[in-house]
């Protein structure tokens, strides 16, 4: 479903990837994982499009990605794409539910669709009793679990995470993670998560190592 072929990224002189090449399947739970300046970001954002690289190409449900004209790519994707960060980026004056609904808006759904498909994924999140609240009045696992929500509205053949359990205590990362698989489990996603945390690369499908800007290890389990 994701392919990325020869998969090259230099800033100046630093040659940060190296030629990565790599398939993800549908349903699977991978986990990208490496020392800090591996370069492990970077692959994620040209995976998911927010970054090109220098050569490679990344093909996603069938479309060459990088050969897509910018208005297209920004649509397909809102569609195709859903992003996790570390840190959540809700926005801070409106509620969980606004700030689900807002990638389907952009999407151009019908607002009714929209708004009844993110409360169904709030609620599947455990965020049932909180829909109408500020980010500010959720705890760091309800606001993560909010962007997860937010990555998922427009059904995303894939999403990325960048650590999305890097700021959270450890219960709340587990919670964080066997989440994960619950929704892989009810909906089908494909979730590729760059992480430090050793539980959850040990809970993957896969675990890709990156050192050096090479995968040194592409481990199924
Ligand atoms: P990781 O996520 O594995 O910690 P990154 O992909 O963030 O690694 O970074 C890999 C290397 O590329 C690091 O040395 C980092 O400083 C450098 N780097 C990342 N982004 C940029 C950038 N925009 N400009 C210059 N150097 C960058
Ligand atoms: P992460 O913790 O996810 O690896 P970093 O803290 O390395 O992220 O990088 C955060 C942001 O800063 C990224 O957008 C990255 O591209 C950019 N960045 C990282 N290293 C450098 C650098 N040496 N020069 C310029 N930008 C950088």
């Amino acid at each position: 479903m994701l392919k990325a072929t020869g998969i090259k990224k230099k800033y100046g002189n630093l040659e940060v990837l190296k030629g990565i090449d790599l398939e993800i399947a549908k349903g699977e739970v991978v986990s990208i994982v490496g020392a800090s300046g591996a370069g492990k970001s970077t692959l994620l954002h040209i995976l998911g499009s927010l970054d090109t690289p220098d050569e490679g190409t990344i093909e996603l449900s069938g479309k060459d990605v990088f050969k897509l004209a910018s208005t297209q790519l920004a649509s397909f994707r809102n569609k195709e794409i859903g992003f996790v960060f570390q840190f959540h980026n809700l926005l801070p004056e409106f509620t969980a539910l606004e700030n689900v609904c807002i990638p389907g808006y952009i999407g151009g759904r019908n607002d009714d669709d929209v708004a009844k498909r993110a409360k169904e994924l709030l609620q599947l999140l455990g965020l049932g009793a909180r829909l109408d609240h500020k980010p500010s009045a959720l705890s760091g696992g309800e606001q993560q679990r909010t962007a997860i929500a937010r990555a998922l509205i427009n059904s995303p053949s894939i999403v990325f995470g960048d650590e999305p359990s890097g700021n959270l205590d450890s219960k709340n990362a587990n919670e964080l993670h066997n989440l994960f698989f619950k929704i892989r489990e009810e909906l089908g996603h494909t979730f590729v998560i760059v992480t430090h945390n050793e539980e959850f690369a040990a809970m993957a499908d896969r675990t890709l190592e990156i050192q050096d800007g090479m995968v040194l290890t592409d481990a199924e389990k």
